[in-house]
């Protein structure tokens, strides 16, 4: 079950007419709920955009201002805006051509590092209830280009399993995808989250991922995430079970003895998991948008992953200095290929340079890195 306790809940206009709604709200018995009348901006549906109601209506029909926010609330919103889009890559790097699947925005977690503390300026946790409904209309995109290889994943704005347990988002998607031969749906947490996913008899087309790091930085760092450990345990569970697995190693973070911390972390990779079956492996180091540095300072004030040397890439991200990057990634490449030979191991958001200096090799561009992946589904899923 989720380690965190949803404690209070707040309600959009419209949103009582979705059936989600309800089966949510069933899932939490006796956890306040207050109505919020909003004058939503057109920002308000934008996923970096605020979601601050204006004023708030308690049960009995009060005005409140201000509600109380946290992440231990749950917003039910009706979303209006794209739920199939492109993952936001930049032209300046090689991107992997992937497919956000909009599900919620923020995360019950709360890792130090975590981009999304600079993107939602409120930090309730937000679900769309009406993803039954838009479900449709996302398939039909997938239905209408049988040619075309879809991976969709639901892990980018907020961890896929964390909130399942109320959500149970899974039961919607599981069948949804695995159905289709043009697709395949990748659910990435740090969670041990899995009970639905080992109830469901779909396995076809879905991969569960786990985030991964060095110890060190997985216990100090990331707040609410189960240990290394038992991401690992529960991985294995889910390969026994038949399901396709991916990792990531992102962000990568040089730490005080980080080679002995990775290699800590692949050690345990080997005790648990089986590498025939697993789908990919993308590696990525930490970087942030300038905005992000004053938020982390604030909210986690003995954190040491803005320790080290950055540098302004050319998407305006601060990242490590090249040699700084270099040395992570080979290191991290040549050990997970010791390992095993053949991962699927790719690089996240980096130059056609990095690509060839650390890992022997380049996709070239977007389009090369989506057709190594696109390949690398055929080969495991056919
Ligand atoms: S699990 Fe992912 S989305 Fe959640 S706080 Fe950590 S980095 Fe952010």
């Amino acid at each position: 079950m989720s380690n965190f306790q949803i404690k209070k809940v707040l309600l959009d206009a419209g949103t009582s007419l979705h059936i989600q709604t309800e089966k949510i709200l069933s899932r939490l018995p006796g956890v306040p709920v207050q109505y919020i009348e909003g004058i939503r901006s057109k920002r308000n549906n934008d996923e970096f955009g605020s979601s601050a109601p204006e004023t708030a209506c308690t049960q009995d029909n009060t005005f409140e201002h201000k509600p109380r926010l946290g992440k231990d609330t749950l917003h039910l919103i009706s979303y209006k805006g794209e739920f199939l889009k492109p993952c936001p890559g930049t032209r300046e790097y090689i991107c992997c051509g992937y497919q956000i699947l909009n599900v919620a925005t923020n995360c019950p977690l709360d890792c130090s590092y975590c981009i999304l503390q600079a993107y939602f300026n409120q930090p309730n946790l937000r679900v769309f209830v009406n993803l039954e409904e838009e479900l449709k209309r996302v398939l039909h995109v997938i239905d209408s280009e049988p040619d075309r290889i879809f991976r969709v994943g639901t892990g980018e704005f907020t961890d896929s399993l964390a909130v399942d347990p109320i959500t149970c988002w899974s039961d919607l998607l599981l069948p949804a995808f695995s159905k289709r031969k043009n697709v395949v749906l990748e659910l990435k947490t740090k969670t041990t989250n899995i009970e639905r996913l080992l109830d469901s008899k779909y396995r076809d087309r879905i991969i569960v991922s786990w985030s991964l790091n060095s110890p060190y930085i997985a216990a100090r760092e990331e707040h609410g995430a189960a240990s290394l450990k038992n991401r690992l345990k529960a991985a294995r569970q889910c390969q026994s079970e038949g399901y396709i697995l991916g990792f990531h190693f992102d962000p990568l973070i040089s730490h005080p003895r980080w080679k002995e911390g990775y290699l800590k972390t692949l050690d345990l990779m080997d005790k648990y998991i089986d590498p025939e079956k697993i789908i990919w492996i993308s590696i990525g180091s930490f970087r942030y948008m300038p905005g992000l540095k004053p938020i982390i300072r604030r909210r986690h004030p003995k954190t040491c992953v803005l320790n080290g040397e950055f540098i302004m890439g050319l998407d305006g991200k601060m990242r490590y200095f090249k040699p700084i990057r270099l040395d992570l990634y080979r290191f991290l490449r040549e050990n997970l290929e010791k390992w095993h030979p053949d991962l699927g191991l790719y690089l996240c958001m980096e130059s056609d340079d990095v690509w060839q200096k650390s890992m022997g090799w380049s996709p070239g561009n977007t389009t090369g890195l989506s057709h190594y992946l696109d390949k690398r589904v055929l080969k495991i899923f056919g």
